[in-house]
């Protein structure tokens, strides 16, 4: 007998929609997961194995489909990665329902059964955690790094690259400090991190730069005083002229004059603002440089580097010119400025990536920033889980054994939710051309063995140690990836009618 409620129309395109966007990016899951070739009208062509970034880039039009694209925006906005798994999951929860509804169960039956499923599951997750300890962080960091970039472009240079992204983490103590700059050309080994500043501007004229650079740094422009009252000036005679233009002048000189007498001969001045040509002219006479309109971001990585103040203006300088090493180096016929301190090194880092074309660079990009921001869950929190679906047949078998308990309908709920679960991988060994069924069966068994840490095997099927194997990934990101797919396919299952809306005005 069916249950009560509207004839699920609604659910059925909206379960049909999802089905399809999961059906796009499922292939993609896993180390080995393949890549995606997206074209628009205009023939712009991208590549990648981002699940975030294929939905995004998606000409989607069904309501349905588009909620399925919100959830991996907010896994990535989260967690950083993670987006396919999240997706492919909620692909699976959305596809067991509509056997539920088949069997008669309501939609409200089926969201609180999701809705519990999910919140055991998270705590059944936070028990089978593990801690990183100190002494052992840096290699788990790595192995969260590795992880994360198993199966992207970045894959060629594992190690150079988890080894980057876990040091500029730990020496910003945050992704969001981290900056990331790509030149196109050379190869992925090349990326360094760079602990300084890089400007991307070069000397108004002409400086030839010395192995220690003494640096002022100057917030305003120096440009003549701008009058900004309605002034009427009345000159006449060609003398007044003369001196009234050479007033503002020689303000400007004089503003100069201090900079020569701080600076010696070769120095070099970081201006935020404009600098007017007299001034960078009376300074090249003292072969002092001018590097002007300056980010204030870049000044203040600058000051941090050089470890002083910012003056405001010329009149507030106190103190000498600072040491510096500066090189100049050029990509792509723009010339860059490498900026570094012979004192003491600088925390925060810059990322240089190289690759071979912008197709590429793109993606490596894509694939620091999911590395970065995973190594930085794990530094926050410190806790990590196995990776290869580990947990999620670790939550599954938990909930199978606690459904009972809940009784009733929900129950049925429950067990379709664990089953869900198991799709992670499922789909990471179907991808890598192994059987899924035989693949999470042989996890289960393990687990009732007691061998907690074993993985679908992609290389030769069957399971293997992902202890051993270190694919490790943040807890953090297995509990929202849960989370969030049992929300967005709660909110579709609510839905039972779509209905047309006047267009915002
Ligand atoms: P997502 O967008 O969800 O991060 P990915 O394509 O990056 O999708 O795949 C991530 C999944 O692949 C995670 O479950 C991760 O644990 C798993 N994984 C990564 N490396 C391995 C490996 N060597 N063996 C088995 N599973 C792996
Ligand atoms: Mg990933």
């Amino acid at each position: 007998m069916k249950e009560e409620g509207k004839n699920s129309n609604a659910q059925v395109h909206n379960i049909r929609a999802a089905k399809s966007i999961v059906d796009t990016v499922k292939s993609t899951l896993g180390p080995m997961g393949m890549d995606k070739m997206m074209v628009d009208g205009g023939g712009n062509v991208i590549v990648t194995n981002d699940g975030a970034t294929i939905l995004r880039e998606l000409d989607i039009a069904h309501p349905g489909g588009k909620m399925m694209v919100e959830v991996a925006k907010t896994q990535e906005s989260l967690c950083y990665d993670g987006t396919t798994s999240t997706v492919v999951l909620a692909g699976q929860l959305l596809a067991n329902s509509e056997a539920l509804f088949e069997k008669g169960l309501h939609p409200n039956v089926i969201c609180r059964g999701y809705h519990e499923a999910a919140q055991m599951a998270v705590k059944h997750l936070d028990k089978i955690s593990h801690t990183a300890k100190k002494s052992d962080l840096d290699k788990i960091l790595g192995n969260v790094a590795k992880t994360a970039i198993t199966g992207k472009t970045l894959e060629n240079a594992l190690e150079n690259v988890s080894a980057l992204c876990v040091d500029a983490v730990q020496r910003a103590g945050d992704v969001d400090k981290v900056r990331v700059v790509s030149f196109p050309g050379g190869s992925l080994e090349d990326s360094y991190l760079f602990t300084g500043a890089i400007v991307n501007k070069d000397f108004v004229l002409e400086h030839d730069l010395q192995s220690t650079e003494e640096v002022l740094l100057i917030n305003t422009g120096l440009e003549p005083e701008k009058i900004e009252e309605n002034l009427q000036l009345q000159i006449n005679s060609v003398e007044s002229m003369q001196t009234y233009k050479m007033s503002g002048k020689n303000a400007l000189i004089k503003s100069a004059n201090k900079i020569i007498k701080a600076l010696p001969d070769g120095g070099i001045v970081f201006v935020r603002d404009a600098v007017h040509d007299t001034v960078c002219a009376q300074l090249k006479k003292h072969r002092i440089g001018v590097i002007r309109r300056l980010p204030p971001s870049t000044m203040r990585t600058l000051s941090k580097i050089a470890n002083t103040d910012i003056l405001q203006t010329p009149d507030d300088i106190v103190y000498e010119g600072m040491p510096l090493k500066i090189e100049r180096k050029k990509y792509n016929d723009v010339s860059y400025l490498f900026v570094t301190s012979h004192k003491h090194e600088h925390d925060e880092g810059t990322l240089v990536l190289r690759g071979a074309t912008t197709h590429t660079l793109e993606e490596v990009e894509r694939g620091f920033d999911d590395a970065l921001g995973v190594v930085s869950l794990v530094v926050n929190d410190e806790s990590y889980v196995y990776g290869g679906g580990v947990p999620y047949v670790a939550m599954s078998s938990y909930l199978r054994q606690h459904a009972a308990a809940i009784g009733g309908r929900a129950q049925m709920a429950i067990e379709a939710f664990a089953d869900a679960l198991e799709v992670i991988p499922a789909t990471i060994a179907e991808n890598a051309g192994h059987d899924p069924l035989d693949t999470v069966l042989a996890m289960r068994h393990e687990l009732l063995q007691g061998n907690d840490t074993m993985g679908p095997d992609v290389t030769n099927g069957g399971v293997t140690d992902m202890k051993k194997a270190g694919v490790f990934e943040p807890t953090t990101l297995v509990r929202q990836a849960v989370l969030s797919a049992s929300e967005v396919t709660t909110a579709l299952l609510r839905i039972d009618d779509i209905i047309g809306r006047r267009p915002v005005e």
